[in-house]
């Protein structure tokens, strides 16, 4: 099976958020359906990546692989699964940020070394993965993706080709990384769990309950499997866990100062999973509440953006003491069709996702809650659709700062010429979305509703402030491979 992903998807008209680049998942469960568990905890992190995604299993010295192009439900069946046989599985969920959406940079990759074999699944963005991709290349390796990930594999191989037995060799290929990799490797004996020393992308450790330990790129895929969390990942660990359910944690580098990505409270990470022990939904009513208290307007209701948006709204509605209503109904099936819209269907553009309520809006003043503005054109549909519904007055606020800068850290934005607020300021905004308020929340709002450090977090793509040095050639850099491929053939 080879489909094409789901037609919304990629199509900026309907839907212009940033893109999580993945969602990682691996269970070392000897009796257990692994590869089952594994679909239903990709199943949990599909909002992380929606263009493909795979399942890989050990059954002793044999790996058996799936991955194609498509939703987790679309990808695999009961036969399928069935195939998938062993006592560990790593799985995957993919949009791309390195490399283009084709089968060959679906993950989970599979490398061998002798009579090793290794699965890989990887959340993040490597910065220096051309140099390392280099640096391979003249030591003879191939490469089958353009994916900073199969740089991971092959280094760790490289490694191994050196001598090294596998603790010491991941050891030295991850400290040679720099950038954002929070990382589920299989073996036969080993599942292990990296996460970068700035912990930028999310990971955690949950147990089920017969004692044996799962990893996963967010809580809600403990969840959903019955497990329960037991603590994240550190930023720069690197823990194996083996047969017996073991642990052995080391560190690759020496000193951490973690970054975690604010993003992810604001809109990537689902809203039932944790963050420091609170759920996801707790911070995003908390900027709702922030948001109302910086930027406060009178208004009949407070409705949100559907799904994303409705935590904060609900905040704001608190906060405000206004009433909460939905506005806006979100179709949640548009998404899992690979039926291409008739040119009629896609004129109506933002009406296939979202119907209003015209009977809540017409009339009425409102406020319109989303979690960020990228490039401004769902905005715009937004605010046209609920003035075609009668609305009085339409006041947008937004629950983070304007997106001002590109992120190379794992998120679908790598240039600026795609950000609405990079060129524009606020007033500028308002008119080309045509509200009648445009308020963002400002970025020491944004620290304040987290009750946590500025310094915990990166949040360059609000401030600039990078912190992990970005290469200057970055900029733009998605189809990276695909260029140095063309450069290097000719
Ligand atoms: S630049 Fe933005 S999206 Fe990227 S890691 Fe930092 S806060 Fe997250």
């Amino acid at each position: 099976m080879n489909l094409s992903p789901p037609f919304f998807i990629n199509n900026k008209d309907f839907d212009d958020k940033p893109k999580e680049a993945c969602g990682v998942f691996g269970i070392f469960a000897p009796g257990e359906e692994v590869a089952r568990l594994t679909f239903f905890g990709l199943y949990a992190l599909q909002h992380r990546g929606q263009e493909s995604c795979g399942i890989a299993a050990f059954d002793g010295g044999n790996v058996s692989l799936h991955k194609d192009l498509g939703l987790v439900s679309q990808v695999f069946n009961e036969d399928i699964l069935l195939k998938l046989k062993g006592d560990l599985a790593v799985g995957h969920t993919r949009y791309s940020t390195t490399g283009s959406n084709n089968l060959k940079n679906a993950q989970p990759i599979l490398v061998s070394y002798k009579n090793i074999k290794l699965v890989l699944a990887h959340n993040g963005n490597l910065v220096n993965a051309t140099a390392l991709r280099d640096f391979l290349i003249k030591k003879g390796h191939g490469f089958e993706s353009t994916t900073d990930s199969e740089v991971m594999a092959k280094l760790i191989i490289h490694e191994l080709s050196n001598g090294k037995e596998l603790k010491l060799a991941t050891h030295d290929a991850f400290k040679q990384c720099q950038g954002a990799f929070s990382v589920v490797i299989g073996t036969n004996e080993h599942l292990i769990a990296i996460r970068d020393p700035d912990g930028v992308r999310p990971l955690c450790l949950g147990i089920n309950t017969k004692g044996q330990y799962i990893i996963a790129s967010e809580t809600c895929a403990l969840d959903i499997i019955g497990a329960s969390f037991v603590r994240d990942i550190a930023p720069g660990e690197i823990l194996f866990i083996n047969r017996l359910q073991k642990l052995d944690s080391n560190f690759f580098v020496p000193s951490i100062k973690p970054h975690h990505c604010i993003f992810e409270l604001i809109y990537f990470s689902r809203p039932d999973s944790t963050f420091k022990g609170l759920s996801i939904y707790h911070f995003r009513k908390e900027l709702g509440r922030q948001l109302a208290i910086e930027s406060p307007i009178e208004a009949d209701y407070v409705i949100s953006v559907p799904d994303s948006g409705t935590p904060a709204a609900i905040g704001f509605a608190e906060e405000s003491k206004l009433p909460f209503s939905e506005g806006l109904i979100k179709n949640r099936y548009i998404g899992r069709t690979f039926i291409q819209p008739s040119q009629m269907l896609r004129e109506l553009g933002i009406r296939l996702k979202l119907n209003p309520l015209r009977d809540i809006i017409a009339g009425r003043r409102i406020v319109v809650v989303d979690d960020s503005i990228v490039r401004g054109n769902t905005s715009r549909k937004i605010v046209k659709l609920l003035r075609d519904s009668g609305a009085k007055e339409i006041h947008m606020r937004i629950s983070s700062p304007p997106v001002q800068w590109p992120c190379f850290y794992g998120i679908d934005i790598d240039s600026r010429d795609q950000l609405i607020a990079a060129k524009n300021n606020t007033d500028e905004i308002t008119k080309f979305i045509g509200a009648d308020t445009l308020k963002y929340i400002s970025h020491a709002g944004m620290i304040r509703a987290t009750s946590l450090n500025r310094e915990t977090f990166c949040t360059a793509c609000f401030s600039g402030e990078y912190p992990i040095n970005i290469p200057s050639e970055l900029e733009g850099a998605k189809y990276r491979y695909e260029n140095y491929e063309k450069i290097t053939k000719n």
